[in-house]
């Protein structure tokens, strides 16, 4: 592909030319999730941008190779190093094991990703398999002089850096710890911005998962896993970070301090962050409690394509604000979408100079920084253009092999759409269940979801399960 990418930097704070330091591949790390909790739709945005980031690279053909975390110990409840180990209090929450919890809501995680469309990337690595590598970054950072311990904990000295502000642009009075409600003073540190590397004399009670180390039996802090996991597998120079904005301060802000600082050189070149999806009352977080799933959305009648529409509708840069209203625009028009794809006949050759040049106006829409929007312009361009179907197809299913909105389902044989036929039921409750199924979506109309949901929860009780499917209703006996 000739075409360039450019891509925003937070670390320079400007839109580049994106250029690996390898040239044609690319290395690509992830923060991955903290798995104590099931993955809100918030967070999903996030793994959204940088699924279409990583399929558009590949599209533009790179060779990628993508990796991830799973934070499975030592991300406190508060970014100041304080509070509670998240994943103990949602053992705590659930009566189980903390690998217990890490375990369910990995595979959780990934089920939301597989219904999202959503790539595992190339490797992925809970943070509890790589101890002994951690310690190891621990120890050259003690003997470069770049930690120390105090309190029985060990901390990264933040004062042995000339820049340590260098991707955050935070002014150091705006740092004043204690003035955020969920951030008390840590006094063991030298310095407010210093951050713990590991947690040596736990004061948390009953903490589930220690390791032995050169300073006593412990645990480590949250930063140091994903310096020390990107090192392993992508080595000492990497392309491409990704997270979401609060991501920023301090957890990239800090891999980036220890990872220089053990490596004696600069590390990442470009970072990617992707800014918050927001309800009405404000950030969607987990640790609030409440928040959305992919599982409700699709209790709520929503196929899980029609979330990712919404994303992609967006620019990520900028915080998107959920409300079932501006779904409900997504899903009408992903139905549009689907209906005129359906239009589209198989007929005549491919035109490989049109295929190319949809591709490549594509790729220069989605490679202006991600302006995904502008690539679903081009999608539709398309499907105005006069062209023979074969060529539509085609260059169709090229651009959904990074938007993967699942697009050549509208082609695919689906001969189940009605319950018509359904095994085991007689024609009295066909015809009730059609009812139902045709009260339930008037409700849904109305937005009287709770009315919607009893509805489910009626048809249930006679043995009878409805799923929503972007070619209408389905449903079965069980
Ligand atoms: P966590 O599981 O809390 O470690 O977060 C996983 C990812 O989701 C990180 O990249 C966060 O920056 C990102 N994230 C957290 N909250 C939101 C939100 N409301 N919108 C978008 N991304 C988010
Ligand atoms: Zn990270």
């Amino acid at each position: 592909m000739k075409e360039k990418t450019y891509l925003y930097n937070t670390l320079t704070r400007q839109v580049e030319l994106f250029e690996p330091n390898t040239e044609g591949k690319v290395t690509m790390y992830t923060c991955g999730p903290t798995v104590y909790h099931f993955a809100h739709i918030g967070n999903l945005r996030s793994y959204i941008m940088e699924d279409v980031l990583e399929k558009y690279l590949r599209f533009a053909g790179y060779d990628v190779k993508r990796v991830m975390n799973i934070t499975d110990v030592g991300h406190l409840s508060s970014d100041g190093d304080t509070g509670e180990d998240k994943m103990l209090a949602g053992a705590k929450r659930e009566h189980k094991s903390v690998m217990d919890i890490a375990k369910f809501y990995t595979d959780a995680f990934f089920e939301d990703c597989r219904k999202l469309s959503i790539k595992r990337p190339d490797v992925v690595e809970p943070a509890t398999n790589c101890i002994d590598e951690f310690i190891h970054m621990i120890e050259v950072l003690m003997e470069k002089g770049y930690a120390y311990e105090a309190g029985d904990n060990v901390y990264f000295d933040t004062s042995k850096l000339d820049d340590y502000y260098v991707l955050s642009a935070q002014k150091e009075e705006e740092l004043q710890v204690g003035v955020r409600e969920d951030v008390e003073e840590d006094t063991n540190k030298r310095n407010k911005t210093d951050f713990v590397l590991w947690f040596t004399k736990s004061k948390f009670e009953n903490q589930e998962l220690k390791w032995d180390s050169p300073w006593g039996v412990g645990y480590p802090g949250w930063h140091i896993e994903c310096s020390s996991i990107s090192i392993k597998h992508l080595g000492e120079y990497l392309d491409l970070h990704c997270g979401g904005v609060d991501n920023i301060f301090p957890h990239h802000t800090n891999e980036i301090a220890q990872s220089e600082a053990f490596l004696g050189h600069k590390w990442c070149k470009y970072w990617f962050h992707i800014n918050h999806l927001n309800t009405t009352g404000g950030k969607m977080s987990k640790s609030k409690g409440e928040f959305l799933t992919v599982s409700l959305l699709e209790e709520k009648g929503y196929d899980p394509m029609v979330y990712r529409l919404f994303c992609l509708q967006s620019h990520y840069r900028k915080p998107l604000e959920f409300s079932y209203e501006a779904l409900d625009n997504a899903a009408a028009a992903y139905e549009k979408l689907i209906k005129r794809l359906r239009a589209v006949p198989e007929d005549g050759e491919v035109d490989k100079e049109k295929l190319d040049e949809y591709n490549s106006r594509f790729a220069q829409a989605v490679g202006n920084d991600m302006n995904t929007s502008m690539g679903l312009t081009v999608l539709f361009d398309l499907l105005k253009e006069d062209c023979s179907g074969a060529t539509k197809r085609e260059a169709v299913k090229s651009m959904d092999s990074v938007l993967s909105l699942q697009l050549a389902r509208a082609w695919e044989q689906d001969d189940q759409t009605s319950g018509a036929g359904v095994s085991g039921a007689d024609a009295e409750l066909t015809a009730y269940v059609e009812q139902k199924i045709a009260e339930r979506a008037a409700a849904k109309k109305e937005k009287d979801f709770a009315r919607a949901d009893a509805i489910r929860d009626e048809l249930k009780e006679k043995g009878v399960l409805i799923r929503d499917t972007r070619e209408g209703v389905q449903w079965e006996m069980v």
